[in-house]
C-alpha cells in the first residue's frame, strides 16, 4: 500500500477484514462527498464493530499513523479532508443498529446511522430525533455528534450536544469509553462524552449513541413569509413562538437576493415573483397546530403579524408541492453558487436583537473592502444562525478572503455572536479560532487532546492540531 507500511496494512486487515479496507483505485467506489479531498490519503477501512475500529486504531497509534473519521462526508469546514499516508477510518459498516425505546422516548444507534434512516425508525413509532437539517440522506449521526451540528429544530430542541444522553467512543490506543446512559439526569463527575461532542473526530471515534427523541408533530402549516427587515423577523419569530394557536417548528430566514436568485435558480416564477413584494428578508415559518395542520390558525397569527407591521404579505403552502417548492428555496443553497461561483462561506451566530443590523453593517463592510463582492445571507432565524456566500462571482474574489473574513467577524464577539456557529473549525476556519479562541482557552483544549491522544494521531491539522 503507497504510503503505509505493508506489515501495518497487513495487521490491519487482520483486525477489520480484507473485505472492508480499500486502498488506491479501490478507493473510487466511495464518493468524495462534500470536499473533493476528503479521499486523498486513498486508504480506507470501515471496520463492523467498535472493537474492530478499536483495533485498527491501536495499531495505527502503535504505528504513529494518523486516522481521519468519516461519516458521511457532508461536513462543510473540511475536517474529513484527508492526506497520504493517513489512514480513513469509516463509520459507513457500523450501521446496522437502530433501536427506537418509545415510552422512554430515546433511540440507541450506531454512529454510521443516516439522519434520514433515524427519523424514519423514529417516525414509525410516532417519534422524531427533534433534530434536522438538509444533508439528512447522508449525514451520519457520529458525524452530527461529532460537529455538534444544529439544523432547523435546534431554536426549540437545542443542537446535537443537548440530544445526546449517551456515548460509545473508541479510543486511539484501543480502549473503547462506553457511557450509554439512557437518563437526562446523571451527575457523575466530569462529564467526559460532552468533550467527544463538537471534537471533530480529534479525540477518538464515537461508535455508538444514545439520543432523545421528540413527540413527532402530526401535520404542519407552512408559509413564506415577506418581512420589511431583521427587527420585524424577529418580532414575528416570538409571536409565533409565544403564541397558543400554534408550534412553532422552522423559522429560516432569506435575506432578498438570497431569496431572489435561488427562486429564480430553481425555477419557481411565482415565488419569484412573490419575492418582489418590498421586503429586506423572507422568513420561511411551518407551525403545527390543532386540525389539518393549523393552516387556519398560522393564518390567524399572519393577520395579527401584518395589522403590527411585522410582516408585509405572505403566501401559505396549500400542497405538498407547494410546501416543498418554498423549502427548495432555502435548501437549494447551492444555487447562489452555481449563479455566482468563487464564493466565501461563513457560519456565524449573531445574539436576536442584533442580527438586523449586523448584516446592514456587514453590507457596508463587505463594500468598503470590494464593491463587486455581494452579500448573500440566509440561515436558522431561531438560533440566530447566518449563513454567508460572499463572492463577486469572478475568481478574483477567493484573494480577498483576509480582508472579507474581517469584515465577517468584526464586532461579533462584543455583542456576545461567535464566529463558528454549527459547522464546526476543521481546517477552514482554524485561523480564526487561534485569533478568536482565547490564548488560555486553546491552552486547556491542547491538554484535553494530550490526555485522549498523546501521540497526536487523531485527525491531525484540523481544529487545534498541527
Ligand atoms: C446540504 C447541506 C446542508 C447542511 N445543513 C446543515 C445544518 O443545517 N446544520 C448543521 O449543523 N450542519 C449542516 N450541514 C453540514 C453537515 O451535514 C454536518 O456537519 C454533519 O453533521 C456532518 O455529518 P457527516 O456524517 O457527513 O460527517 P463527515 O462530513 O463525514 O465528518 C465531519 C467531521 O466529523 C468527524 N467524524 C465523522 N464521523 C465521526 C465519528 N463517528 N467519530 C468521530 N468523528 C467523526 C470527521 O472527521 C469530520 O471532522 C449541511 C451540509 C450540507 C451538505
Amino acid at each position: 500500500v503507497s504510503h503505509i507500511d505493508d506489515k501495518l496494512w497487513s495487521d490491519i486487515i487482520a483486525a477489520a477484514g480484507a473485505d472492508v479496507a480499500w486502498h488506491g483505485d479501490a478507493v473510487d467506489r466511495f464518493d468524495p462527498g462534500f470536499h473533493d479531498r476528503n479521499l486523498a490519503a486513498r486508504c480506507v477501512v470501515a471496520p463492523r464493530t467498535a472493537k474492530a475500529m478499536a483495533a485498527v486504531m491501536r495499531l495505527c497509534n502503535d504505528s504513529r499513523v494518523s486516522i481521519v473519521p468519516h461519516g458521511g462526508r457532508t461536513g462543510l469546514a473540511g475536517g474529513a479532508v484527508s492526506k497520504p499516508g493517513q489512514v480513513v477510518l469509516s463509520t459507513e459498516n457500523l450501521a446496522s443498529m437502530v433501536s427506537i425505546h418509545a415510552r422512554a422516548r430515546i433511540a440507541q444507534v450506531d454512529a454510521g446511522v443516516r439522519l434520514s434512516a433515524l427519523q424514519a425508525a423514529a417516525s414509525k413509532q410516532g417519534l422524531s430525533p427533534g433534530i434536522d437539517l438538509a444533508a439528512r440522506d447522508s449525514a451520519t449521526i457520529g458525524g452530527m455528534i461529532s460537529t455538534n451540528a444544529g439544523g432547523n429544530e435546534a431554536f426549540r430542541n437545542g443542537v446535537m450536544r443537548h440530544r445526546v444522553l449517551g456515548l460509545e467512543v473508541a479510543m486511539p490506543n484501543g480502549e473503547i469509553l462506553r457511557d450509554l446512559k439512557h437518563v437526562t439526569k446523571a451527575n457523575e463527575g466530569y462529564d467526559i462524552k460532552q468533550l467527544f461532542i463538537g471534537a471533530e473526530g480529534t479525540l477518538g471515534i464515537v461508535t455508538r449513541a444514545v439520543l432523545k427523541l421528540e413527540p413527532l408533530a402530526s401535520g404542519h402549516a407552512t408559509a413564506l413569509v415577506a418581512c420589511p427587515d431583521g427587527q420585524s423577523a424577529v418580532s414575528l419569530f416570538s409571536r409565533l413562538q409565544n403564541s397558543a394557536d400554534v408550534t412553532l417548528a422552522a423559522a429560516e430566514m432569506m435575506w432578498r437576493n438570497y431569496a431572489q436568485t435561488s427562486a429564480e435558480a430553481c425555477g419557481l416564477r411565482s415565488l419569484r415573483a412573490f419575492m418582489e413584494a418590498p421586503a429586506e428578508l423572507f422568513v420561511i415559518v411551518e407551525c403545527h397546530g390543532p386540525g389539518e395542520g393549523g393552516e387556519e390558525a398560522l393564518e390567524g397569527e399572519l393577520a395579527s403579524a401584518a395589522e403590527a407591521g411585522e410582516i408585509h404579505d405572505a403566501v401559505v403552502a396549500r400542497s405538498e408541492r407547494e410546501r416543498s417548492e418554498i423549502w427548495r428555496v432555502r435548501e437549494d443553497s447551492w444555487s447562489i453558487d452555481r449563479t455566482y461561483p468563487h464564493g466565501l462561506w461563513f457560519d456565524v451566530s449573531v445574539p436576536l436583537d442584533r442580527i438586523g443590523d449586523y448584516v446592514r453593517d456587514l453590507r457596508a463592510r463587505v463594500a468598503a473592502v470590494d464593491g463587486d463582492l455581494m452579500v448573500f445571507a440566509m440561515g436558522h432565524l431561531g438560533d440566530g444562525n447566518l449563513h454567508l456566500t460572499i463572492t463577486s462571482g469572478q475568481p478574483e474574489a477567493r484573494q480577498q478572503y483576509d480582508r472579507v473574513a474581517a469584515a465577517v467577524y468584526h464586532g461579533l464577539a462584543d455583542i456576545g455572536g461567535s464566529f463558528s456557529a454549527e459547522h464546526g473549525i476543521g481546517t477552514e476556519k482554524r485561523a480564526a479560532f487561534k485569533t478568536h479562541v482565547a490564548p488560555e482557552m486553546r491552552a486547556f483544549m491542547s491538554a484535553i487532546k494530550q490526555t485522549f491522544d498523546p501521540h497526536g494521531i487523531m485527525n491531525p491539522g484540523k481544529l487545534l492540531s498541527e
